[in-house]
């Protein structure tokens, strides 16, 4: 399709994401930033519209957490290095870093919703996923994705949100803030022995959300084409039904095989299959907008290529046509089983 040709790809970035340090040996290391900017400068110079975040406000982090938490964050700023959870330290600057992170996602989307964009990617740090609306954890302050989608839904009217999240971790703060409602679907695939443990297949959301949670444990010896089986069998009928008018993804890298914290098996191609697979399905559904924000991914070397996959991905949709699949019997037993649980909701 020629109007595809010359996609407007937005990229938020900011060196002040650097800001937050959660300390030397924490996986959640500036360096991962570092080692994605640097590729980008490298590889796609003057490809890419670059978006200048701006903090967000008081109003758009109380969308989804607490005024109490989000004043023990700013706190935070007191100290030179403090922590916010046992696993999620804070520097004097974390506070920017995090204001920044969701207020890059946000400015991304006005300039979606404005029609200057085609597709965008929030390069941002601290990541979100496993933010609750109270607490922090997972090395997320704050839900970047979670804010996005109820910024979305207030700001533009929103109907139908999609998130899909395909970090290796299971975005417990993204399902638990829309558990009771239909109009934020969660789709999320990860390995559920890893943390935080959550995400059965059984968790499908609650009262008017039932069947608005696709949660799809994965087992760690899954190969790229298996994946892009069950995205193709599971993602693509999700999206023809529910048809979303956003779509977010909480881009996490962690399940790619060189990750010191993930243990699957994943190469980066994965990543630029998934993106792929998943644009094609939304020029089927009128081309909603689509942003993809950074959530997990500890080697700053793999990060960088998974995200080179997905932006690549973004720039040139159409190559190749149709992405390879692997039907294999595992893969095909995980679809025949998120199928059968979710039959009885009749969204998809
Ligand atoms: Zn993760």
């Amino acid at each position: 399709m020629t109007h595809q040709n010359a996609r407007r790809i937005g990229i938020v970035r900011d060196k002040r994401y650097l800001l937050h340090k959660p300390g030397h040996t924490h996986p959640e290391h500036p360096n991962r930033l570092k080692a994605v900017y640097r590729m980008l400068d490298a590889d796609f110079s003057g490809d890419l519209v670059r978006i200048e975040p701006r903090p967000a406000t008081l109003e758009h982090l109380e969308l989804v957490h607490t005024p109490s938490y989000v004043k023990r964050v700013l706190k935070t700023a007191d100290h030179g290095y403090t922590s916010l959870a046992p696993d999620t330290p804070a520097s004097a600057e974390t506070y920017l870093a995090s204001w920044l992170a969701v207020g890059g996602c946000l400015k991304a989307l006005d300039e979606l919703f404005s029609g200057k964009l085609d597709a965008c990617f929030a390069l941002v740090r601290p990541p979100g996923h496993h933010a609750l609306r109270d607490r922090s954890g997972g090395f997320c302050v704050f839900n970047n994705a979670g804010i996005a989608a109820r910024y979305a839904m207030k700001q533009q009217g929103t109907q139908r949100i999609l998130i899909i999240d395909w970090d290796i971790h299971h975005g417990n703060g993204i399902n638990d803030l829309f558990h009771n409602e239909k109009e934020i679907l969660y789709f999320s695939s990860h390995d559920p022995m890893l943390y935080p443990y959550t995400g059965d297949w059984e968790d499908v959301g609650d009262g008017p959300g039932e069947g608005y949670s696709i949660n799809i444990p994965l087992p760690r010896e899954l190969e790229d084409k298996e994946l892009v089986h069950i995205y193709r069998e599971i993602a693509g009928p999700v999206m023809r039904s529910y048809e979303p008018r956003l779509i977010i993804i909480a881009a996490g890298f962690d399940a790619h095989e060189k990750d010191p914290i993930g243990r699957s098996r994943l190469t980066e191609e994965a990543f630029g299959m998934l993106t792929r697979l998943i644009m094609g399905f939304r020029s089927d559904i009128g081309d909603p907008p689509v942003l993809f924000i950074l959530e997990g991914g500890y080697s700053p070397r793999a990060l960088a290529a998974c995200v080179k996959e997905v932006v690549q991905a973004l720039v040139n949709p159409t190559l190749p046509e149709t992405p390879v699949v692997a039907e294999t019997r595992r893969a095909e037993d995980i679809v025949t089983r998120v199928r059968r649980i979710h039959r009885k909701f009749g969204i998809w």
